[in-house]
């Protein structure tokens, strides 16, 4: 049975802890908001968003990640003490779907050069032959989870052609052709836009690197809602540079937040958000679903949902 369920101050990146804690007043468990410290020993599980090396010997018997993504979390340290880990997937479709449409759109309509020219009070035309359409372009998605579905979904529906890269190359509602990962140059290669919506895993680490980048057309945009790690950076940058690449939509990076230094904010081609392709307002009451759910299931001793450890 679950007693006690803690939420870890940590969510606040996403949600303030308080909301999430009300939202689930009716589970069978009591639930309240605790740091690392020695009220954390009382509880049974945790919803967070950091990982902290305290749960390790907190003993927790389940840790669950408000993000999909749980590549900051030690698998085999944890499988060790005797922790279960879930992770948030499943409910990012529209909003990563939305963010991503967005995007495309941007640059295709050149919305994001009015906006600079907007802060300047300048009416500017730009070149007559830099505006297109989405229809009848190529949108080539890496990772065909609930992110890459979600996308798929909206590029279909704005007449693009969608093709898209998984590891196990089984056929996709909204989407073309399905390649393996081994065919990764082949499925980038005709594309206007690569969007990656991959797992940061020792396999997608610097997936996208120089020789994917010599693969693109030179008119083709990147959208990174991944993790910063699965790209280069410093081969983006030097495709960037060299206009091997039209521009991209990064909404992840190697580090964030993204260090004032970095010479992505200052390209005009690049369109710089905070990691918060996902976020909506409603994001707390996803997870608490996802929360209620498991603690119904621990207590009715069925297996965890989205259990990744
Ligand atoms: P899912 O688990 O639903 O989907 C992941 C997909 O990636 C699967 O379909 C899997 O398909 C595919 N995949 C795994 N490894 C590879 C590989 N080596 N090559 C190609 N495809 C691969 O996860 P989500 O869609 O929810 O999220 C994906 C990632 O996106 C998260 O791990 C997280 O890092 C990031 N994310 C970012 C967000 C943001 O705010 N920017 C929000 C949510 C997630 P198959 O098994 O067939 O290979």
């Amino acid at each position: 049975m679950v007693s006690q369920v803690g939420i870890h101050p940590s969510v606040e990146r996403l949600f303030p802890p308080a909301v999430l804690r009300d939202a689930l007043s009716d589970v069978d468990a009591e639930v309240r908001v605790v740091d690392t410290g020695a009220a954390l020993g009382e509880c049974d599980g945790l919803v967070t968003f950091e990982y902290d090396a305290g749960f390790l010997s907190a003993g927790l018997d389940w840790v669950h990640s408000i993000q999909s993504g749980v590549d900051r979390f030690p698998f085999e340290e944890l499988e060790a003490h005797g922790v279960r880990l879930t992770n948030s997937a499943g409910i990012h479709g529209d909003t990563v779907g939305e963010t991503v449409a967005g995007y495309m759109l941007q640059f295709a309509r050149g919305l994001h050069h009015h906006r600079t020219n907007q802060t300047e009070r300048e009416w500017s035309y730009p070149a007559w032959d830099s505006a297109f359409t989405l229809r009848g372009q190529t949108l080539c998605v890496v990772g065909l989870g609930t992110l890459g579905r979600g996308i798929a979904m909206r590029a279909d529906a704005l007449g693009m052609d969608v093709v898209g890269v998984r590891r196990t190359p089984t056929p996709v509602d909204h989407v073309d052709t399905v390649y393996p990962t081994t065919e990764l140059h082949e499925a980038i290669g005709d594309a206007r836009f690569v969007a990656l919506a991959v797992p940061l895993t020792d396999r997608t680490s610097g997936l996208m690197a120089r020789s994917e980048f010599e693969a693109l057309r030179d008119d083709a945009y990147l959208i990174n809602v991944a993790r910063g790690a699965v790209v280069d950076q410093s081969a983006l940058v030097a495709a960037l540079r060299s206009d091997a690449l039209a521009g991209a939509a990064l909404d992840v990076f190697e580090t964030e937040p993204l260090p004032a230094e970095s010479p992505l904010w200052g390209m005009e081609n690049v369109v710089v958000t905070p990691h918060t392709a996902a976020a909506t307002h409603e994001y707390y009451r996803r997870i608490a679903a996802l929360v209620r759910e498991n603690v119904r299931r621990l207590n009715d001793e069925e297996g965890l949902a989205n259990r990744v450890v």
